[in-house]
Formats: C-alpha cells, sequence, structure tokens
C-alpha cells in the first residue's frame, strides 16, 4: 500500500461519481476553476473558502468527490487519515501535521484530504485528551497560514460532525460545510450506471429501474458497490460453469438474474 501522505493526481472521473451535482457545482467554482483559471478570479476582491468539511453517512462518495475534484484540477491528491496522525510519540504528531502542510506547498496546486478528520479535531477537553489537543492546535495554526498556502486546499471528511470542535469549522479552516447525503432512488440509479462504466453490463438491464426497486432502499454507494461486485462474480461463475461443459461462446454479460441474485445473497 501508499506510504502515508504519498501525493498524486488520482485516477477518479467525474464519470466515476454517480448523483452528487450539487457538489459538483460547488467543487468546480471553489477549487477546479480557481486552479485551472485564476484569472478568471482576480479583480472582484473576493474572498473564497480554501476549506471544506463534507459529513455524513459512510459510504456516500466523500473520498471519491475529493479524488474527482483533485483529478478534474489536475491537482495534487494527499490522503491522510485522522486516527493514523494520532499513533505517534509525543510531539510526532505535531511534527507529522507540518511536515503534511510543508508537502502540500511543495507539490502545489494539490489537495489535503483529510479523512476521518473528527479524530483529530475532537472538542476540546472531551474523548480526544491532550494527544488530540495539540494536533489540533498544531492544525489550526497550519490551517490559519492561508497567505502562505496558495493553491493548496484542504478538505475534510468525517460520519461525526456533531464531535467536532467549532474553533475548527470556522471560515478560512474548514470553513465550508457540505452534507453528503445517502442517495434518492434516481441517484441509486446513477451511480449503478458510474458504477457499471468498465462492467460489461447487458444491454436489456435497466439500471434505473434497478436502482428504484425497494430492495436497494436505504443503499449507500458502498452498497450498490458491493451489489454491483456480486453481480458480477455471479455472472463470472456461470460463465465459468458453462464453459466446463460447452464448446460454445460463453455468456460474457452482467444480466438482470445476475443482479437479482446478487440482491439475495447481499441483503
Ligand atoms: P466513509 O465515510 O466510510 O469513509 P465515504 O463517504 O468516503 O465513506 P467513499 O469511500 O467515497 O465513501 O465510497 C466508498 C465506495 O462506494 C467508493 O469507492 C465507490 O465504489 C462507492 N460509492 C460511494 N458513493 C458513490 C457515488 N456517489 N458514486 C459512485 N460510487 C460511489
Amino acid at each position: 500500500s501508499k506510504r502515508e501522505g504519498f501525493s498524486t493526481i488520482p485516477n477518479v472521473k467525474w464519470e466515476d461519481v454517480g448523483g452528487l451535482d450539487f457538489l459538483r457545482k460547488e467543487f468546480d467554482r471553489y477549487i477546479v476553476r480557481r486552479i485551472k483559471y485564476p484569472e478568471d478570479y482576480e479583480g472582484f476582491g473576493v474572498d473564497l473558502e480554501t476549506g471544506f468539511l463534507l459529513y455524513g453517512p459512510p459510504g456516500c462518495g466523500k473520498t471519491l468527490i475529493a479524488k474527482a475534484v483533485a483529478n478534474e484540477a489536475g491537482a495534487n491528491f494527499i490522503h491522510i487519515k485522522g486516527p493514523e496522525l494520532l499513533n505517534k510519540y509525543v510531539g510526532e504528531s505535531e511534527l507529522a501535521v507540518r511536515t503534511l502542510f510543508s508537502r502540500a506547498r511543495t507539490c502545489s496546486p494539490c489537495i489535503l484530504f483529510f479523512d476521518e478528520v473528527d479524530a483529530l479535531a475532537t472538542k476540546r477537553g472531551k474523548e480526544g485528551g491532550w494527544v488530540v489537543e495539540r494536533l489540533l492546535n498544531q492544525l489550526l495554526i497550519e490551517l490559519d497560514g492561508a497567505e502562505q498556502r496558495q493553491g493548496v486546499f484542504v478538505i475534510g471528511a468525517t460520519n461525526r460532525p456533531g464531535v467536532m470542535d467549532r474553533a475548527i469549522l470556522r471560515p478560512g479552516r474548514f470553513g465550508k460545510l457540505l452534507y453528503v447525503p445517502l442517495p434518492s432512488p434516481d441517484e441509486r440509479g446513477l451511480i449503478l450506471k458510474a458504477l457499471g462504466r468498465k462492467k460489461p453490463i447487458d444491454a436489456s438491464v435497466d439500471l434505473s429501474a434497478l436502482g428504484r426497486m425497494e430492495a436497494c432502499e436505504n443503499f449507500s454507494g458502498a452498497d450498490l458497490a458491493a451489489l454491483m461486485n456480486e453481480a458480477a462474480m455471479v455472472a463470472l461463475e456461470d460463465k465459468l460453469t458453462s464453459t466446463k461443459s460447452t464448446s460454445d461462446a460463453a455468456p460474457c454479460t452482467i444480466k438482470s438474474t445476475h443482479f437479482e441474485r446478487a440482491l439475495g445473497k447481499i441483503s
């Protein structure tokens, strides 16, 4: 697996993200165009936010969007999992935070993505303890050095916005809060289409209708990804079985029956 804090342009495209058009528009305005066409932003004296907090239930595309934004902007992406910064010796956590921001500046334009950011920014005096408190203070120092953060954008992600220290949610820090909801029935169809882009889905399969089915109620994007993968496995199983018994060309698309069987398996 990759080194912690390793930076590279992710290969997630917007076509890989289903639904979430509102977020796409926001990020286009706040990050992508700003990186690609900075001259468009000159002369208005507008102070635009550079820090964002994506919050909402697990598996709904927070990480995916952040990567797509970086890809779209042609920016480097540094992925930090909040809790990883905590398993350090005294003083090491603060140093790690300083190093991250300094690395981000070096490879700007860059998106610094803090997954499970609540682990670093729990309300002071609450569950975090003093290690978190010192880490949080260091994070605030780095976030407030915005003038030296040219071309560095920070995106945090959390399932538990309520436990976060209010100080970190101010403008200039993780100042813009964006909710990433569970998909609606129609959005489930869009997510299935995005997930199926590189899979041999049979032309007879109606992914929009599948997304609207009651069996998919309350599915997150991650649940839909599991469904898609299971359907592909069932289809592959069929192909392998039939290849054994006949020399004819084997069926090699994912059909409605495969999705039905997959639904039976995962729910
Ligand atoms: P967590 O809070 O658990 O970290 P998350 O919101 O960051 O979750 P992701 O890691 O982005 O969720 O999503 C997990 C997987 O689910 C993705 O890799 C993708 O396969 C699928 N997925 C989730 N949401 C979407 C979506 N909107 N479009 C396409 N795929 C999605």
